[in-house]
This record gives C-alpha cells, structure tokens and sequence, in this order.
C-alpha cells in the first residue's frame, strides 16, 4: 500500500517529518505485514494548523451540506467495504465472516445512526425564558482509537466530528494502520475541503501525547486502556480540553435461575468469546444464582467446547487469534494467576490450542469456583476467558456486579420482567442487556466509573462535539 509511509494532511498525502518507522504484524501468522511512518510533534503540528485553518469555513457550513458529505461517503464506504474487512482481517486477526459482518458493519451502521442524528439535530433552539440557545461545533478535536474494533471506534469519532462541523486529527493504534489508511483514502474520496480530516500513525506517548497537550486543540476523543485514558486527561488539562473517554471493562453478566438456561448461557459463553474476547464491553463475569449453578457449568462447559478456534481468512464464526504476542503472554499468565488463586478450570487452559503453533492463538478458556476477589475476576484479561462466579440472593448479584471499578456494560439472564426493570436500575454501568438484548447503532455507548465518560454514537454521540452559546436579547 503507497501510503504506509505517509500521512493524510491538509487534503494531501505527504511525507512524515520524522524518521521513525514501526513494523505491523499478522498475529495468525506472526508474519511483518508492513512498515508504517511514525509521527512526532512537527507531523501534529503541520496537521493542527491545518486543521485549524480549515475549521474556520467548515464550520459554518450548514447542516444539509454536512449531510450530504455524509451521503457521499455511505456510497464510497459501501464501494470499499469487502477492503476494509480484509484489512481488519489481517492486521488484527478478527474471522473474515465477523470482520465483514460486525467489524467492518459498523462503519455503515455508525454512518446510519449519525445521518439520522443530524437530521433531527436542532441546532437552534428557543427557551422558555425567551433567550436562544445555539449548538456550535466545539472546534479542532484529537482522536486516538485502539487495534480491537478498529474501524468501529473510528467511525464513533471521526463521523460526529464531521457531521458537526469539527475538524480532526486522527491517530489511530500504531497495530491496526491498514484498515485506517483505508478509511482516510474514503475521507478523501467523499471531498471533504483540505484540512478537514487528518490521519498521523505514531504511538501513544509521543502522537498521542502531542495532541493531547496541544493549545489549538479543543477537545481529545480517547478510546482505549485506563492506563492511557488517564495519561490524555492528564496532558489535556493543562489547556483545560474537553476530554471524552471510552475505556475498559469487566462486564458482569447475572444469570438468575428462571431464564431459559440452556439459550441463555450457551449465549452468554459465546458472547464472552466473540472476537477472541477482545471487547471491552465483553460479558466475563457469569455471575449463577446457586440454585441452578451445577446446571449452568455443565451448559458452559459444552458450549465452550463448541467454540472453535481457526485462521481469520476462514469464512465461518470461529474465533481467530489474540492480536499479538504481549497479549498473548498476558493472557497466559492470567491463566496461570486463575490456576493459582484456586479457580477451577472448567475448560481451555494455558498454551495454544493444537495445530495452531503459529500465530496467537489461545484456548477458549472458563474457570469455575471464581470469587470476585480473585485477580481473573477483577483484572480486564482481554481475552476468551469467562470466570463463573456463584451468588445466593438478588442483593448479593447486584453487590458481586457492582464491586469492580469499571462500568460499562451489564447483561442480565431473567424470566421475570419486574426483576429485570429492578435490577437493571441498580447496576451501575452504560448499558445493561436484558436477555441477549443487542446494541443497536444510532444508540448511545459508554461507560461508567473507570470504564470512562461522554457517550458514542447517534443524538449523544454528537452532542459531545458540541458547545452550546446562549443568546441573550
Ligand atoms: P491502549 O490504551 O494501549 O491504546 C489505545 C490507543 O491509545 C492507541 O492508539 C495508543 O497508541 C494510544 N495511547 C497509548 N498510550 C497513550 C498515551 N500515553 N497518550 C495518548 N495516547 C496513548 O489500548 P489498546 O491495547 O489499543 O486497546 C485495548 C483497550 O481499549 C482495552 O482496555 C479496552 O477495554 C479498551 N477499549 C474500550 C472501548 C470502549 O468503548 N470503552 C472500546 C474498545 C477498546
């Protein structure tokens, strides 16, 4: 790909001002796909003042011209679709079927949900005092995203800033370049003006500090660990950004004894390992009412026997590998940690699965006898390891849900719709799943607590792009 060594700037394709370079790698065959360009603070610098230039027209531009960019870069998106899938693929080892049909899905699907959110966005509106409030987009804004749902957590910010009339700076994980680089050549495609959308590869501590600590940047839209969720807040403060933060998670999933069982775990087991586990919004914690615990481990057991581990460029709903060898060795020494603490290890384990010596591949792993002190039910493992945790009473699930510092989603297994509404209403997480209730694009996504702030996606999600001004005649 031509543009591996360069980065999107002022509607331009140019060479980076440093020298640095970063390998990427297959994790299903540990092969070097590519080398990316590695930016510094003049690469951002460049991209800011362009970004800044540019946003003094954009900004003014109006709704329906907004929308209609929009519209363009559906058409071109959908023109490169099966593209991003493939790079996904590769570059971060999500199965061909679920890269098209969930990875690369939710470029089209945030897409949907933003058209529609403009469209009904009231960008003036009169108080019942009298005075005018006015919606305006908040300015040039950073956006840093992680490797595990890349193009997914892309769209999430690089849309609203368009569809507001933001101008952005976009770095993305310096493991997932292709599927970004992609999308960047759509930007451009759809004729965004010059300055509009800029991309920069870099890491963490150097492109991502840069932008988080530059003056000319309004707001930082941070996806990713804790750890670097709070190194942004640090460096934005002193330039007193906004920061919107979407981090990590250790979802509890509470399974009560009068819902299906059968449907409801096999479900609850497979949504744990969907995309090898790596989601931060994954259900880890089955949390089993002890009357129907023997029951649950036994479905558990089966259908995490069911899931069958294979290489990405496979069509089917097999899960691919971890995407690369630190996660890996964290993920077996959590294993390891899981063994040693006293859990009982239900299926899976520690190694690679067989056949599978290259690439990094793990076992779909559960332990049972898990209690939430133990490290593997507090630690996010990112990874397809489900912990199976026992409870006695309504009031102890919701205390074993709660007590973790994250809060981003809860999912619930109930027949009985008024424990459902009870429930739902004391756990303290961005979303709960009410018996395999799914996420639907357009509806807003974050966390609470450690698991981070401001919300993604549809009405909400541009809402954070925003600064209000009051008129006052
Ligand atoms: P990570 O925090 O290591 O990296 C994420 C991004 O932050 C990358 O682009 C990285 O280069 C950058 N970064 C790292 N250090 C930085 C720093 N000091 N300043 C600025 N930027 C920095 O996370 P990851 O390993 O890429 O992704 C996995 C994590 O992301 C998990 O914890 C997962 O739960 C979380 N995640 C959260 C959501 C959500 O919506 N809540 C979605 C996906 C992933």
């Amino acid at each position: 790909m031509e543009n591996f060594k360069k980065f999107y700037i002022d509607g331009q394709w140019v060479d980076p001002q440093s020298s640095t370079t970063f390998p990427f790698i297959n994790p299903a065959t540990e092969e070097k796909i590519g080398v990316i360009a590695m930016g510094g603070k003049k690469d951002v610098d460049l991209a800011v003042a362009a970004a800044k230039k540019a946003f003094e027209s954009f900004s003014v531009t109006s709704k329906d011209v907004r929308l209609e960019y929009l519209k363009k870069l559906r058409t071109i998106t959908l023109n490169r679709f099966d593209e991003l899938a493939e790079a996904i693929s590769t570059e971060m080892g999500a199965p061909i079927t679920m890269s098209k049909e969930a990875q690369a899905d939710a470029a089209i699907g945030h897409l949907d949900g933003f058209i529609s959110a403009l469209d009904s966005l009231e960008e003036t509106e009169k108080l019942d005092n009298g005075d005018i409030l006015t919606k305006e987009p908040i300015g040039v804004c950073g956006l840093i995203t992680p490797w595990n749902w890349p193009i997914n957590q892309i769209t999430l910010k690089v849309l609203p800033a368009l569809a507001t009339g933001c101008t952005c700076i976009l770095k993305p994980s310096e493991h997932t370049p292709l599927s970004a680089i992609i999308y960047a050549e759509i930007i451009a495609e759809a004729g965004y003006p010059a300055g509009v959308f800029n991309l920069i590869n870099g890491d963490g501590p150097t492109v991502g500090s840069e932008l988080s600590k530059h003056p000319d940047i309004q707001m930082m839209s941070f996806t990713g660990s804790t750890r670097a969720g709070i190194c942004v807040t640090k460096d934005s403060a002193d330039t007193v950004k906004r920061v919107t933060l979407e981090l990590g998670g250790k979802s509890p999933n509470l399974v009560f004894s009068d819902c299906d069982l059968e449907e409801r775990v096999s479900a609850s087991v497979n949504e744990c390992m969907f995309n090898t586990g790596q989601s931060c919004d994954a259900p880890t914690r089955l949390i089993v009412e002890e009357s129907c615990y023997d029951e649950v481990v036994k479905i558990a057991k089966k259908s995490c026997d069911k899931v069958l581990v294979d290489s990405p460029k496979k069509e089917g709903d097999h899960i691919g590998p971890l995407f690369d060898k630190i996660q890996f060795e964290r993920v077996q020494t959590l294993i390891n940690t899981g063994i040693d603490e006293g859990a009982t290890l239900l299926c899976g384990g520690p190694g690679k699965p067989e056949g599978f010596e290259n690439g990094w591949f793990v076992k779909p792993t559960i332990f049972k006898d898990v209690t939430n002190d133990m490290k593997i039910a507090k630690e996010e493992i990112f990874g397809p390891v489900l912990v199976i945790i026992p409870f006695k009473d309504e009031d102890e699930a919701i205390e074993i849900a709660n007590d973790t510092p994250y809060g981003l989603a809860a999912y619930l297994q109930t027949g009985s719709d008024e424990r459902a509404k009870r429930v739902s209403a004391k756990l303290r997480a961005g979303a709960v799943h009410i018996n395999g209730g799914e996420y639907n694009y357009g509806s807003p996504f974050g966390g609470y607590k450690q698991s981070g702030n401001g919300r993604e996606g549809g009405i909400m999600g541009l809402e954070d792009y925003l600064e209000s001004k009051t008129l006052h005649y």
